[in-house]
């Protein structure tokens, strides 16, 4: 009788016992650094010495390059490496947040505190490693200062307005200060941004020894960090990867081309009731109602460097237009051409925001740490799979993303994979083992109690016969 109903009860709780004891050979994750040097063409480090990055590309993995998101712009391209989705998915479609009805634009810097630009229902990897335990940080990045589903990323920089692009000695503390995060306050993941070399490319032009000189000013600075990590004590401990979020292309301008100028094809008093143009290759137009089709058919043709869509009709490849933010008329030029509404403002040299296609608008990827490959030279690939790398790197369960750890996953060492593999076998052989033992020790235990039972009841009876009066049992006197 007392069977089965004190198995029930001990058996949940010696297979809890179990399954909640720490599992000896489970894999420790190390820790994660993503830099961001916004702007980093991939070719940058081909016509001036790098020692440095030559230095890690032996010590870890280089890609040939790697291919932004379209559009190839900074908080859209950096909101798809942090959260693996596209940008029609993640919805921070421009790095200008506006507003259709008020017709306000807000700055790139001004929406970097304003959760409504960012938080759109997708999470990035700073929140869903927070949900799992790991401690986050992010320095300057992009979308670090929001916060999404309520929750801010635990320790957060967000760039002043006044803030130096290009001050080496505070990009050399900032580390410093990156470095204490990891070995004082044992954070786990950490982004770091630099706004260079995209400053000095659209100021100087990327063919330029300005940008040659901002090169090296960043490969001391990996340097240091290489010479940081070691002074830190964790050479053994940290994973770095070292990105960007596009490239960037001379800007063509007359008397070599004619430039696009959208006046010289369409009224704006008359068809247009929201701009976002004058930003580089890429601009959108609402037109006033009923007169979408006559501006669409206005600007198709109208310049021969200029690609005009209805925004249903966008490439799908792209990735981009199926967003509700996605104005309805869609443009961007060909490379070099920037898209000018009312007038030509624009002083830029350099600039981006055109089709990823271009190699112009490829990018970097670096990585190295304990869990990288040496020497590792990998194929070209997309930056949305470097989302589901952090996550393995971290021991992190993604989010719903579109990466692929396939397409990086060679890049990881060997023992790396197998290790886990085997960690993992490891851990289920024992587990097995553990909870057989459980059942072993659980019947064992109920058959013992059982037969105490038993003999104490029968005592007491015996005792409640001699005394002629009954006494309840209780499990409580076993
Ligand atoms: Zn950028």
């Amino acid at each position: 009788m007392m069977g089965p109903g004190a198995l029930t009860l001990l058996l949940p709780v010696l297979l809890g016992w179990a399954s909640c004891h720490p599992i000896p050979g489970r894999k420790s994750f190390h820790k994660l650094l993503l830099i961001s040097f916004d702007g980093f063409r991939w070719d940058y480090d081909q016509d001036v010495d790098t020692p440095n990055m030559d230095h890690l590309a032996q010590e870890g993995v280089k890609a040939k390059y790697l291919t932004p998101p379209f559009v190839t712009m900074t908080s859209p391209s950096h909101f798809t490496t942090i959260s693996g989705r596209w940008i029609e998915d993640h919805g921070v479609i421009h790095n200008m947040m506006f507003n259709t009805e008020t017709l306000k634009k807000y700055s790139y810097k001004t929406t970097q505190n304003k959760t409504e630009w960012w938080d759109n229902g997708v999470l990035p990897l700073w929140i869903t490693a927070q949900r799992q335990g790991r401690k986050t940080a992010s320095f300057h990045y992009p979308g670090g200062g929001a916060t999404y589903k309520g929750e801010a990323v635990q320790r957060s920089l967000v760039e002043s307005y006044t803030h130096p692009n290009s001050n080496e000695t505070e990009w050399r503390e900032n580390i410093d200060i990156v470095m204490n995060w990891f070995t004082k306050e044992d954070f786990d993941f950490v982004t770091l941004y630099y706004g260079e070399p995209d400053s000095v490319g659209h100021r100087y032009g990327p063919e330029t020894e300005n940008r040659r000189v901002m090169i090296q000013q960043i490969d001391r600075t990996i340097g240091y960090l290489v010479e940081a990590i070691e002074r830190y004590g964790l050479t053994e401990h940290l994973n770095v990867i070292i990105t960007s979020d596009h490239g960037m292309t001379t800007v063509k301008k007359k008397p070599n081309v004619t430039e696009i100028l959208l006046t010289d094809y369409i009224s704006f008093q008359d068809l247009v009731k929201f701009d976002i143009v004058d930003y580089g290759g890429f601009g959108m137009l609402l037109p006033k109602p009923g007169q979408e089709e006559v501006m669409y058919q206005a600007l198709k043709n109208a310049h021969p460097h200029l690609n005009v869509y209805k925004k249903e009709e966008f490439p799908e490849h792209f990735h981009f237009a199926k967003h509700e933010r996605v104005l309805p008329i869609v443009m961007y030029g060909d490379s070099g051409y920037s898209i000018s509404g009312q007038l030509i403002l624009y002083f830029n040299k350099g600039d981006h925001g055109f089709d990823n296609v271009y190699m112009d608008m490829k990018t970097i990827f670096r990585a190295f740490g304990p869990d990288f490959k040496k020497n590792h030279l990998a194929e070209p690939f997309d930056s949305i799979h470097i989302y589901p790398l952090m996550c393995k790197l971290l021991g992190i369960t993604p989010e719903p993303h579109n990466g692929s750890l396939a397409v990086t996953q060679e890049m990881l060492v060997d023992t790396y994979n197998q290790q886990s593999g085997a960690k993992m076998r490891r851990a289920s052989a024992l587990q097995n083992t553990a909870t057989a033992l459980s059942v072993v020790t659980g019947v064992l235990a109920v058959l013992f109690v059982a037969g105490v039972t038993f003999t104490v009841i029968s005592r007491k009876k015996q005792r409640a016969d001699q005394n002629s009066r009954s006494e309840p049992v209780r499990l409580t006197e076993l």
